[in-house]
């Protein structure tokens, strides 16, 4: 890399450089440097940044330095050295972080470099071209050996067997053929074959010279959709792009992706920031999902920052749900209907194959309470019990979703009342049979079990309520004979685990297979005829407006794993065990009418103004003590009280008062959050905007009186 000599006559450019700021330095990240030719916007350079050499992006090519402003230029410091082995990064790309930075209140410079790969802003140019020569070699030898998934196509390469297209996939596919550049909500129920749309629409793409862009959501899911890429579009170049990947392999993927090398990228929610110069399609599988939304640092939407980059892009962006979220919902409802008309909605209701959805049965514990004469019920009520006890003897599996790991969630002494609490948090540490030991699930505090009670003695100290491993137990006991399994955080943690226990899954080797919402989520399991869901509840009266949709995309989501094949579909039933049986979260899952439930959700949100017809925000903060928290939230209110007064009435700009978080205390800090809420997103934006300076200033003041750190949080998903 020789960087292009400055003649001592020639007057040098000023560059305006994005590098990574400190969070909460207050600075935006771009600086000016001075280099002794114009760069494209763009160009990935190193620069000095205080004692460091760091990577930074050219963002604004300014005008050569006039002679009055070389005085203040003789200060700037010089480009170190151009990274001018890679291409500039596109525009719309720059135009995507400018928009991210601006709209989830973040330093342009912290939001340009947390996209890009964390080894790309370690290497220098040397390394850099090392690097790139490598990859250059890799791919000359696959491209003679004929490697599948790195080589190009060539245009007679022999087409994948296609399966035969249904009515409803068709109709899905003429209407993308016909409509452009736009949003699509592909509303389709779990087995309706809403990957094979996504498929055939990326092939337009790709034969037509495109690059495609896959998003799902879940690290564990993407080996499957690969190998079922890969085997579709054999001969193209198909790269992934997840934290699971080490970091040469990010940047090899990320560069084959900028050059145009890669055909097609298959990612989780921070591929939504690949450059990519022939883009053609975008696509989100389980739009609906939470982990397409950041939870750290900014706290960006990867489904919200798609639809914005398929408009800069003018590309279709399709995302897919069998139980939209409701702010997509709303987007693809028609205006007439109340909605906001600007999605194009593709329904596709039926499953393919004929498998019907399981008959859901629900189970009013309230009947069964007085069968058992008062007593407390057992974990699985008796006909449940018999139901699974069927399916074991005619060969079939069934599935127990159990949302809690662990053997219980708390030890209790009935002596003197000691409970399991964790020292550190303000949350129960869990028993963990297996391993002897109580661990916190929020600061991962963990201990062995004490053999008594450490407050009076008592030797007999009982676990109180039951998580997946003691269900696994329970039904180990009341099923003698059956094989049960199960799948949660704690078995998936070792490596190959979690493959082991599919396979034995799919090998028959488990009858009853227990497990969290992880069980629920894509698997395409064929032998289920049973599914049971034991303590659903709690979602219905949770203070997080957003429980109801969670659990109703669950639910439906763990129903589709039952009856995935025709000939089992007909005797296939989803159990509810609940105390709520004439709940309407319910009464609509039984019916699988997510447009009725939909419907209800969105008056109820319309009536409380809430998303999607207020726009959220989420002020948290943290700190030594909950005072200190809140202190400096009430602080931060009132210093914008001038700022919400300017704000025009009709918007409804509004502060909550601070609070504690619903878990206030984790790892001995305190956490607290004030809502703000506005009717019109733009006013909001302008609002915070301003806002952060006032708010810089407050925390640097509170700082003294045990502020941590603190943040905004735009459309948040928990509150
Ligand atoms: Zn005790
Ligand atoms: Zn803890």
């Amino acid at each position: 890399m020789t960087m292009p000599d400055a003649s001592p006559d020639e007057t040098p450019v000023r560059l305006g450089v994005v590098v990574e700021a400190p969070q909460h330095s207050g600075l935006v990240g771009m600086l000016d440097y001075l280099h002794a030719v114009p760069l494209p916007p763009g160009t990935l350079v190193r620069v000095p940044l205080g004692r460091r050499m760091v990577t930074g992006v050219v963002w604004s090519a300014l005008q050569p330095t006039a002679e009055a402003q070389l005085l203040a230029a003789e200060s700037l410091k010089a480009v170190a050295e151009v990274l001018d082995g890679l291409p500039a990064l596109p525009s719309v790309w720059r135009q995507l972080v400018n928009f991210a930075a601006a709209y989830y209140q973040r330093g342009l410079g912290e939001m340009a470099l947390m996209v890009l790969p964390p080894e790309l802003r370690q290497l220098d140019a040397v390394q850099l071209q090392r690097r790139l020569k490598r990859l250059d070699k890799t791919l000359a030898s696959d491209a003679t050996t004929g490697a599948p998934a790195t080589q190009h196509a060539p245009p007679d390469a022999p087409q994948a067997l296609l399966p035969a297209l249904s009515a409803q996939q068709a109709s899905a596919l003429a209407a993308l053929a016909v409509g452009g550049a736009r949003p699509y909500l592909l509303w389709g129920s779990t087995g309706s074959g809403k990957t094979e749309v996504y498929l055939r629409r990326a092939q337009d793409a790709l034969d037509a010279g495109q690059q495609v862009l896959m998003m799902v959501p879940e690290i564990n899911l993407t080996p499957q959709l690969e190998a079922r890429v890969a085997e579709r579009f054999a001969g193209r170049r198909i790269v992934s792009l997840h934290s699971g990947l080490t970091p040469a392999q990010r940047l090899r993927n990320w560069v084959m992706a900028l050059q145009g090398q890669a055909d097609l990228v298959l990612g989780t929610r921070l591929s939504v920031f690949t450059p990519l110069p022939r883009l053609g399609l975008i696509v989100v599988d389980e739009e609906h999902d939470p982990s397409y939304k950041q939870q750290d640092g900014a706290r960006y939407s990867a489904r919200d920052l798609a639809v914005y980059r398929a408009h800069l892009e003018k590309v279709p962006v399709i995302l897919g749900s069998a139980t939209p979220s409701l702010e997509s919902w709303h987007n693809a409802l028609p205006v007439a209907e109340g909605g906001a008309g600007r999605y194009v909605r593709l329904d596709m209701p039926e499953r393919i194959g004929g498998g019907d959805m399981p008959r859901v049965r629900l189970l009013d514990q309230n009947h069964v309470l007085k069968a058992t004469m008062g007593q407390e019920p057992p974990p699985l009520s008796r006909p449940l019990l018999d139901a699974i006890a069927q399916r074991v003897e005619r060969g079939e599996q069934s599935l127990v979703l159990l949302n809690r790991r662990g053997y219980a969630p708390v030890l209790h002494c009935s002596d003197c009342g000691w409970k399991s609490g964790c020292p550190h948090c303000s949350a129960w540490r869990v028993f963990h049979k297996a391993d002897r030991t109580l661990r916190c699930h929020h600061c991962g505090f963990s201990e062995r079990v004490p053999r008594a009670c450490p407050d009076c003695g008592n030797q007999d100290i009982q676990p109180v309520g039951r998580g997946t491993e003691r269900l696994e137990e329970q039904l180990a006991a009341a099923l003698p004979g059956a094989r049960v399994g199960r799948i949660d955080a704690d078995v998936t943690k070792h490596k190959g685990a979690l493959e082991a226990q599919l396979a034995s899954m799919h090998a028959g080797e488990v009858d009853v297979l227990v497990g969290t919402q992880m069980v629920a989520k894509g698997h395409d399991f064929r032998r289920i005829t049973l599914v049971a869901a034991v303590n659903p509840d709690a979602a219905l009266f949770a203070s997080d407006f957003r429980a109801a949709e969670r659990q109703f995309a669950l639910l439906l989501q763990a129903a589709g794993r039952a009856g995935r094949d025709a000939d089992v579909a007909g005797r296939s039933e989803m159990w509810v065990q609940t105390w709520h049986a004439t709940h309407p979260l319910y009464q609509a899952l039984q019916r699988y009418d997510f447009a009725a439930f939909a419907t209800r959700q969105l008056q109820e949100r319309q009536m409380a103004g809430m998303p999607p017809y207020a726009s959220l925000a989420m002020l948290r903060a943290e700190g030594k003590t909950q005072e200190a928290a809140q202190g400096f939230l009430a602080a931060a209110a009132t210093a914008v009280q001038d700022l919400v007064a300017r704000t025009p009435e009709a918007a409804g700009l509004m502060l909550y008062p601070a609070v504690p978080t619903p878990v206030q205390r984790v790892a001995n800090i305190e956490r607290a959050q004030l809502m703000i809420e506005c009717g019109q997103r733009a006013v909001l934006q302008r609002f915070l905007s301003e806002a952060q300076a006032v708010w810089l200033a407050q925390a640097q003041q509170h700082r003294r009186s045990g502020l941590i750190r603190w943040a905004v949080d735009v459309d948040p998903l928990a509150i």
